[in-house]
């Protein structure tokens, strides 16, 4: 019998219980507790997008995965089998207030302060508990750090907890990153963070981003917050790169990081990953924002063979790979906003060797990046279609300098 949905068609940020219409039906969103799907739940999720969608399957930027290609009768499918993987949440309001991230090596790397994961966990109990919290705008985020090998500290999140020594720093989103505002120790951290989460609520009447107030709004926020914390008394680590292959993390813990081109994974694909990542040891998988898996393998060997393996299967195991500093949105036929195939295009744009980073999106929503990049690609809408405005430096929405035919991208790249 199928779950109760309330299903909607539009939103900023679809979930199981409420999806959202796309060129190629339904999407929806599946957040892994704690971020990481145990190896049946992934394997689960794999053979349920290739039965009741069209065997798509993104991750995110939130470091979630996203099943396309829905129909109504596939969405109760897809949420039976999510109901019984134990992925669902109580009711939409708190599955679409879920966006947690937490770092993927949690409780795996030895240079970690400390394993975050606890923290993570309350924060998610005590964020479906609170239905005054379930108002917070659709795109507000918490991220759980362990300072470790692999960091998401500097990813954006409206509210970050970051291990330090043997407390956790408490930051909140600026425009300009995070700033770190105090400490606490880890069995209140959560608290302290919903405890900020409701004072925003009550300076900004639950409208837009952190990021989004002003200087007032800011300093009111910021003091209250401050008030309930202690100072931060060491410097906080730098955050570290987005490692990707074989990971050699110490005291006899081996990670693999693998990353999908342009975050889009096959059914078939995330099937034969989790297979080759039970064979290597691992017993989860792993999400992070930057779209890489992450596992733990069970010695050097094995995550050797597992990195091999996962190349074979089409994923990105070299960090330097050019198809990393290249964001593509679904764009056509995936999307009907777009007149082009954005990601067939930007493979090829990837091997004419472009040296920065490269924003190839169907329109000028701009779906798949909404900092800066150096070169910005935006089809045409209407008039030239298949052709691209070009933007250098800039986003989907700066003014463009020309329109240009695909055939013609490799003289922008001087080759
Ligand atoms: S940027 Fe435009 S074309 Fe691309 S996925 Fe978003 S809406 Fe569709």
């Amino acid at each position: 019998m199928s779950i109760s949905a309330v299903v909607e068609v539009k939103g900023w940020c679809p979930g199981v219980l409420r999806p959202m219409q796309s060129g190629d039906g339904l999407i929806a969103r599946v957040r892994p507790w704690c971020g990481a799907f145990g190896l049946t739940q992934a394997e689960g999720l794999a053979a349920a997008a290739e039965r009741f969608g069209n065997g798509h399957i993104d991750l995110t930027r939130r470091a979630n995965l996203q099943i396309r290609g829905l129909g109504n009768a596939g969405l109760s499918g897809l949420q039976d089998v999510v109901e019984r993987l134990g992925l669902v949440d109580r009711d939409p309001q708190a599955e679409a207030a879920r966006n947690i991230m937490v770092a993927p090596l949690a409780g795996i790397d030895p240079a970690e302060s400390f394993d975050v994961r606890p923290v993570a966990r309350a924060l998610e109990r005590r964020l479906a508990a609170d239905a005054t919290l379930h108002d917070l705008p659709s795109k507000f985020g918490f991220l759980v750090d362990g300072g470790g090998t692999v960091s998401i500290a500097g990813e954006r999140a409206d509210i970050s907890l970051r291990a330090a020594g043997s407390v956790m720093a408490v930051g909140l989103d600026t425009r300009n990153g995070t700033e770190w505002v105090g400490s606490t120790s880890p069995e209140v951290a959560a608290e302290a963070a919903l405890a900020a989460a409701s004072v925003f609520m009550g300076v900004s009447g639950g409208r837009g981003r952190l990021r989004d107030l002003g200087a007032k709004g800011f300093a009111l926020l910021g003091d209250a917050v401050r008030r309930m914390l202690d100072p931060i008394v060491s410097e906080l680590p730098i955050a570290s790169r987005k490692s990707l292959g074989v990971l050699v993390l110490g005291a006899q813990r081996i990670g693999v990081g693998v990353a999908a081109p342009f975050g889009r994974l096959e059914a078939d694909q995330l099937r034969r990953f989790v297979a080759m990542a039970g064979d290597a040891g691992a017993t989860d998988i792993r999400l992070s924002p930057w779209r890489a898996l992450y596992v733990e393998a069970g010695d050097v060997a094995a995550a050797h063979c597992l990195a091999e393996a996962a190349r074979g299967i089409g994923l990105i195991v070299d960090p330097d790979d050019p198809i990393l500093r290249i964001e593509a949105c679904p764009g056509a036929p995936s999307c009907r906003s777009s007149s082009v195939d954005t990601r067939r295009d930007a493979r090829r744009f990837a091997a004419l060797g472009f040296e920065g980073t490269l924003h190839v999106s169907g329109c000028a929503k701009g779906c798949a990046r909404s900092a800066p990049a150096d070169l910005v690609l935006v089809g045409v809408q209407g008039g030239q279609k298949g052709g691209y405005d070009v933007i250098r430096n800039g986003t989907t929405r700066d003014a463009a300098e020309r329109t240009i035919d695909a055939a013609d991208i490799g003289a922008l790249f001087d080759v």
